[in-house]
């Protein structure tokens, strides 16, 4: 018998017959003998629809107003699930991030778990019944406000509370069988991967795959959560993201490339004319950073010895484009930079991977494969396990699919199934 905490997204609860069916697997693991947590997501597109209700009637709503309203999506799916097994002979219970004792720091929006009191919930298992968590939400203890954990925390929430209850597994239900080589949108012969590391899984999450939040990852390789990533759709195995190694047989040898990443939601910031001494960097991304904006890739030009002047590019959320442009051009005067240019018509490439480290000629052969795409790089950055690239957006999908071709990712056999989702 087993602690399990399982995880469903928004797609595999969008309407009522899904929940029902999402129900019935609740109840199969239960009656299996397992002690069963489940946390569930907004229903489909609810938290989108509530974020468009909301600017419907102001276009500036209030941050605490907002986490109250988002917090509702989870609570209607939450409770309908816990009927939905409650008609199949399981006692459930639901509740909020709060009554679970998920406790957050203040900043509404993306508010980060500071601890996981789950008193409540390890009763409710003691007591035999299945415990349903609303996820993507906690509460600031020093205000008693409620708070949201940022577009997609859900899967924090069932990670953190997986650690708080030292549960065997954390089954993230989602509507593709597990976490492929690239997105199988975009390349429908993308295969799955049966292990990847937390490191891996950090950078293909940091780098735009979307198949698991970034947080939940760092959490999870904090406290050593292994993660079963799997469809709430079919009872294939998924992907178990651990560090544990593979069991004897199960595996011949690590391979050297675990995924090809991409993300559309970057923009770029070119300052113009920058004067080539020292402490200009400094004082651009000081002022970026006052900004509240994070930056990604960075790129200085040589200077041109006649001028004196060089141009700096950056990458950042173009959803902070506005408030990173805002802060520059006040410090124009005192930076001295000519003017900005800004972009966001980019996507970013990234090949993940930790073989990286000991194979030679991987840059070659990613390099290779772009070029004989004809795909223009404007921008390229790296770590130790992940090469990133960034290029024009409408070339995107296609460098995508170049790269994966090039170091062999594409399955043989079957096509990856995309269940579910509207991919909003
Ligand atoms: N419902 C929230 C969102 O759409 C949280 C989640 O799905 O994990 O972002
Ligand atoms: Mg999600």
């Amino acid at each position: 018998m087993a602690l399990i905490v399982q995880k469903y997204g928004g797609s595999s609860v969008a309407d009522a017959a899904s929940i029902k069916r999402v129900a019935k697997r609740v109840a199969e693991a239960k009656r299996a003998g397992h002690d069963v947590v489940v946390v569930v997501s907004a229903m489909g597109d609810t938290t989108d629809e509530l974020i468009d209700l909301a600017t419907q009637v102001t276009p500036m709503p209030p941050q605490r107003e907002m986490d109250i309203l988002l917090t509702a999506g989870e609570r209607i799916s939450m409770s309908l699930l816990a009927m939905a097994i409650h008609n199949l002979g399981i006692d459930a219970k639901s509740f909020t991030g709060q009554q679970a004792g998920v406790l957050t720091d203040e900043a509404y929006g993306k508010a980060r778990i500071i601890d996981v009191t789950p008193s409540r919930i390890r009763q409710t298992i003691a007591q035999g019944s299945v415990a349903i968590v609303a996820g993507f939400q906690g509460v600031n203890p020093s205000t008693n406000d409620v708070t949201t954990l940022g577009r997609g925390g859900s899967d924090t929430t069932a990670v953190a509370l997986a650690a708080a209850l030292k549960a065997d597994v954390c089954e993230i239900y989602t509507d593709v069988d597990g976490v492929f080589t690239a997105d199988p949108r975009i390349v429908p012969n993308a295969r799955k991967l049966e292990r990847v590391t937390y490191d891996e899984m950090l950078d293909l999450a940091a780098s735009g795959a979307k198949v698991l939040v970034l947080r939940c990852v760092e959490y999870a390789r904090r406290y050593g959560v292994p993660i079963h990533v799997r469809s709430s759709f079919s009872t294939h195995t998924g992907t178990l993201v651990t560090d544990e190694p593979a069991p004897e047989g199960e595996t011949v040898e690590q391979p050297i490339i675990a995924g090809v990443a991409h993300d559309r939601s970057e923009a770029k910031i070119t300052v113009v004319g920058v004067p080539d001494v020292p402490g200009k960097a400094a004082r651009i991304f000081e002022v970026v950073a006052g900004a509240g904006v994070n930056i990604d890739m960075i790129v200085q030009n040589v200077s041109a010895a006649s001028t004196g002047l060089t141009d700096i590019s950056f990458t950042l959320p173009a959803s902070d484009g506005a408030a990173g442009t805002a802060a520059l051009t006040e410090h124009q005067p005192d930076i001295g930079f000519a003017s900005l240019q800004y972009d966001d018509t980019i996507g970013k490439l990234s090949l993940v991977g930790a073989g990286m480290k000991s194979h030679p000629g991987v840059s070659a052969r990613f390099f290779a494969a772009l070029s004989e795409a004809g795909i223009n790089i404007e921008m390229i950055s790296t770590s130790e396990i992940r090469i990133s690239v960034v290029t024009r957006a409408d070339s995107l999908d296609e460098a995508v699919r170049a790269v994966h071709t090039a170091f062999d990712l594409d399955s043989a056999s079957d096509e990856a199934v995309v269940y579910g989702g509207t991919g909003r």
